[in-house]
């Protein structure tokens, strides 16, 4: 039997850009291609979700700084294997109104070239290690494959990352841990479903040792990676010349790592969550929790106005980010269904049968449940259904990602079971370059990495070689 799906999934590249737009998030009509514009609505989001991660980093001993925006080609071509990676998508300012540049600067890809040569003169001894910092900047990259809203941009205009400098390889294995428990908590208070994957040798971050990547995978079964944590050794540290004096009084070189998310974790909140309606977003970062809508019935028009600025009132006053939309041009009906499509979790009806019997109507976003509560418990049950509304989409998203993680035992297997379900195949794997590009050619998948924290899978062979497994290896069509 064919199950029907919905337009989300059905045609998710175009409902994706539909409700961007529709609901007040962003518009991507800007003249310069790849480069959209946060509407009011849309940078509320966008500053909560960041808060979020603003407040998990302040947390565990990172500081925010701002650093330029340009970069010397000098200090690009520092560290010759991460620059050959972004040479073909730099941007280049090579004049300054008429007159040509004597020294090009480059807009920043990403921005290990531009904090490690302060680094080079802030760190001097041990002492000053372990540091900790980050951003949240743009970052430009001249993306030639098709651009697409909050995926694949050329101004990535929310690119948070981190970089860490510490004394032991030890301590920086350490902060890669942290770094990770750091992204579980932030992905999971976004109730974003999430692997976590070692990247392959051949596709880890350039100039680092290892990367480890969130991926999470979309309606239209593919899969986005919405967040890195690389471990750079002394790479960087050795190109930069980054050095401290150790507790003997010799030079070393600082052990570094890295790790950043970017605007896709909001095209991830939106895709994972959303609907045919438009957005559901989660009540701890959507910027209008609750939306109080009078519905006016003749002669009570005044206490229904009158009660439902009570109500806006109390639930302002528990913390509650609750809008009143008065607007009288607009019927109830087209009201709903705007905040619907806004992904406003809860509606809160006032209407003349409520007055009666001192109730409140509540219309929970994600499942449509309507359901009354008393009037005088108000902010304590609007508070409640926030975190089931919280806990409903976590559980909801988890189960969503696990019905499309799949095992398979052997190539043709993996092909058949992408074919019918997308998403992501697991297979065993004996840990062999050779043997996981023989994955990627036998069946046209391409690999995500290694399971992170796990070992193996079902203690069987790798089908390619014979092998013992000793990796369980992530295939998938990424974005
Ligand atoms: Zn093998």
């Amino acid at each position: 039997m064919a199950v029907e799906r919905k337009r989300w999934q059905r045609e998710f590249g175009d409902w994706f850009h539909q409700v961007i737009w529709e609901s007040g998030l962003m518009d991507y009509r800007y003249p310069v291609k790849g480069c959209g514009v946060w509407l009011p609505y849309g940078f509320k989001l966008r500053n909560n979700v960041l808060n979020l991660m603003r407040r998990l980093l302040d947390e565990t001993g990172h500081e925010e700084t701002l650093f330029p925006l340009m970069i010397t080609s000098d200090m690009v071509k520092k560290e010759a294997i991460h620059v050959k990676s972004f040479e073909d998508q730099l941007f280049w300012v090579t004049k300054a109104g008429d007159r040509k540049l004597d020294e090009e600067l480059a807009l920043r890809p990403t921005s290990e070239t531009a904090i490690y040569p302060m680094m080079q003169l802030w760190i001097r001894s041990h002492a000053d290690l372990p540091k900790r910092v980050y951003q949240v900047v743009n970052t430009f990259r001249y993306e030639t494959k098709a651009t697409r809203p909050l995926i694949r941009v050329r101004e990535i205009s929310t690119f948070k990352e981190a970089h860490t400098f510490h004394a032991t390889f030890e301590e920086a294995e350490r902060q890669v841990e942290e770094a990770v428990r750091i992204y579980s908590q932030f992905f999971d208070s976004l109730a974003i479903p999430y692997v976590v994957s070692k990247r392959p040798e051949w596709d880890k971050f350039p100039g680092a040792l290892y990367s480890i990547a969130y991926d999470t995978v979309l309606p239209d079964g593919k899969v986005l990676q919405i967040g890195t944590v690389h471990n750079l050794a002394q790479n960087f540290s050795k190109a930069f010349d980054i050095t401290f004096e150790n507790a003997e009084g010799l030079r070393e070189y600082v052990w570094q790592t890295c790790y950043g998310i970017s605007e896709r974790v909001i095209a991830a909140l939106i895709a994972v969550h959303g609907d045919d309606k438009g957005l559901i977003l989660p009540p701890g970062v959507a910027p209008i929790q609750a939306v109080v809508i009078p519905i006016p019935y003749k002669s009570k028009e005044a206490a229904v106005t009158e009660k439902s600025r009570e109500i806006k009132k109390v639930l302002e006053k528990a913390g509650v980010r609750v809008w009143l939309d008065e607007r009288d041009k607009l019927t109830p009906g087209s009201k709903f269904y705007e905040w619907e499509l806004k992904g406003v979790p809860l509606r809160i009806e006032i209407g003349p049968r409520d007055l009666e019997f001192r109730n409140l109507t509540l219309v929970r976003r994600d499942t449509m449940e309507k359901f009354q509560v008393p009037e005088e418990e108000a902010a304590s049950r609007v508070l409640e259904t926030f975190s089931e509304i919280q806990s409903s989409l976590s559980r909801k998203a988890s189960e969503w990602l696990r019905q499309r993680i799949h095992q398979a035992g052997n190539p043709e297997e993996a092909v058949a079971l992408f074919r019918e379900k997308q998403g992501i195949v697991e297979v065993g794997w004996c840990s062999k370059e050779r043997c996981g590009l023989t994955w990627e050619e036998e069946t046209g998948l391409q690999v995500l990495g290694i399971a992170w924290g796990e070992t193996s899978l079902n203690g069987g062979v790798c089908p390619i070689c014979g092998e013992k497994v000793g990796r369980v290896l992530r295939l998938g069509k990424p974005y």
